[in-house]
């Protein structure tokens, strides 16, 4: 693996031990509390029902999630009943998925990125990502953009003009291919945790809870890579599902067409505003190496299984609704709709594009037009290096701690909305992501108050609020 080790300080007092305890929350907990572990088993055994059972309720209840357990309820259907109705795994659909794969793992390793010579201000290529618990500052391969480029290019020349097969395809597979993510996330994460165990990438950046379930669903290793270029993080979270993302809505789209014979506006608002969510995510992937999913995650089950299965199936489940349900709304409501993604996008991207603008230049820029201020920090990592940080305090992040997850849950909340309000299926997305980024609110500044200890402090004091100025 190409790495970078800073060099190491050590104290002079010999206060390493003291060091080595002021060090034991940055990165995922060292001991796990009761809480987490029942949370962590509960995931384990119930998150793949919670996918089975959304997509079922859509197969068989016309996407009703309470009709299945009124059924079950009365009598009218048993649990058997329901698993014999779902279609099961089939050969066709492993071999689609199966290439998908293979396809997305070809380009991610064998064509390096050369957009970035040809769009002026996209950064690809050879990138380096923020230095680890271990003191270390990997480097990465950005071509997703690439890639998806790549991708979408294919299936729409497949579309109008080759036609090897059904633009309907992933909708058409959509159970069978249900068993094949699971197949893969479940495959990738336990080989994620036997190789932690025999052959991590970097031994220092590996964390064992002594507990089994703990260690499995959140990971052991920080950034496990196969040879130097292959990185599950990166590959995972980017490939199999987010390119997959605006190709299961255009297989939704494409299947609303063949059924109704149109194309609603509901249905082309959920795939442009989730196709402008994705495609921000690939121009900006080397911003992406400086987020919490790389600089502090480890590669377990959490990421693994979620990256194959959840995020494919129920970050999707609007486009998947609207096949079922094909709503046209009033063109007032589509307008409202339209703003509050584009208003939520806008706050989410501007956000984060002032932390990233404001830590590449190290303060020497402009965030809404003044200079910004900020709160100097220090730091040490594992290998007793002292570092320093600047913790911005104006433009958004002056407004509250997480005001990037404020844009990022209007956004979410225009996807549901964009479903109008026959069902409360496709608003599962905006109460998921409340859980989740209230959730990550929560760790990220347990992290980061164990990371920067005083000077954390001093920056709550001069930003109050986490997402809603003045109310939380
Ligand atoms: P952030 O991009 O907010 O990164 C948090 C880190 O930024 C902190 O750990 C700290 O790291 C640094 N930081 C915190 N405050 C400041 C500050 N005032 N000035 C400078 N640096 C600061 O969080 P995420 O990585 O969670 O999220 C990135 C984006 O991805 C968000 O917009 C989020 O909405 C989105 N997201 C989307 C998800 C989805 O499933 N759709 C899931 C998760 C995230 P350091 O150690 O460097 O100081």
């Amino acid at each position: 693996m190409e790495t970078t080790r800073r060099r190491p300080q050590h104290s002079a007092n010999g206060k390493r031990s003291e060091q080595k305890e002021q060090l034991a929350q940055w990165g995922r907990a060292w001991e796990v509390d009761w809480f987490s572990l029942i949370s962590v088993i509960g995931l384990l055994c119930f998150a793949p029902f919670i996918v089975f059972y959304f997509v079922m309720a859509c197969d068989q209840y016309e996407c009703s999630i309470t009709q299945p357990v009124l059924d079950l309820y009365q009598g009218e259907a048993t649990l058997l009943s329901i698993w014999a109705r779902a279609p099961s795994f089939s050969w066709s659909a492993a071999k689609i998925y199966a290439i998908w794969v293979s396809f997305q793992v070809f380009l991610y390793m064998c064509f390096p990125d050369i957009t970035h010579k040809f769009i002026p201000g996209y950064v690809g290529g050879v990138q380096e990502g923020a230095r680890t618990p271990a003191g270390l500052i990997n480097k990465y391969e950005i071509n997703g953009l690439q890639c998806w480029l790549i991708t979408h290019a294919l299936w729409f020349a497949n579309a109008h003009y080759f036609h090897w097969f059904s633009p309907t395809i992933i909708f058409d597979n959509w159970i069978p291919l249900l068993w094949c993510t699971n197949i893969l996330g479940y495959a990738v994460s336990t080989f994620a945790f036997i190789k932690a165990h025999l052959f991590p990438t970097n031994a220092e950046d590996c964390k064992f809870t002594g507990n089994i379930f703990y260690n499995y669903m959140m990971g052991i290793e920080f950034n496990p890579r196969i040879g130097k270029w292959f990185d599950f993080k990166l590959f995972f979270n980017g490939r199999p599902g987010i390119v997959a993302w605006t190709l299961i809505n255009l297989s939704y789209m494409a299947k609303q067409q063949e059924l109704y014979g149109y194309i609603t506006n509901s249905m082309i608002l959920v795939n442009v505003l989730q196709a402008i969510y994705v495609l921000d995510f690939f121009w900006n992937e080397a911003w992406y190496l400086k987020t919490i999913d790389i600089c502090h995650d480890h590669f377990g089950w959490y990421l693994g299984w979620g990256d194959c299965v959840w995020l494919p199936y129920l970050y999707t489940l609007q486009g998947l609704y609207l096949v079922y349900h094909p709503v046209q709304l009033s063109d007032a409501h589509a307008l409202a709709v339209l703003l509050l993604g584009l208003v939520g996008y806008y706050i989410f991207r501007s956000t984060n594009h002032q932390k990233d603008l404001f830590r590449r230049t190290e303060g020497s820029c402009s965030i809404w037009g003044r200079k910004p201020t900020w709160i100097e920090c220090t730091y040490r990592s594992a290998d007793g290096g002292m570092h320093r940080s600047k913790l911005l305090t104006s433009g958004f992040w002056g407004v509250a701690r997480h005001f990037n997850y404020t844009g990022d849950l209007m956004g979410s909340l225009a996807y549901c909305a964009s479903c109008g309000f026959g069902h409360i299926l496709p608003y599962f997305y905006i109460v998921y992501m409340t859980i989740l980024l209230v959730h990550r609110c929560v760790r990220d500044e347990h992290r980061c108050s164990s990371k920067y200890g005083k000077d954390w402090k001093r920056y709550t004091d001069a930003v109050p609020s986490r997402l809603i100025p003045g109310v939380f």
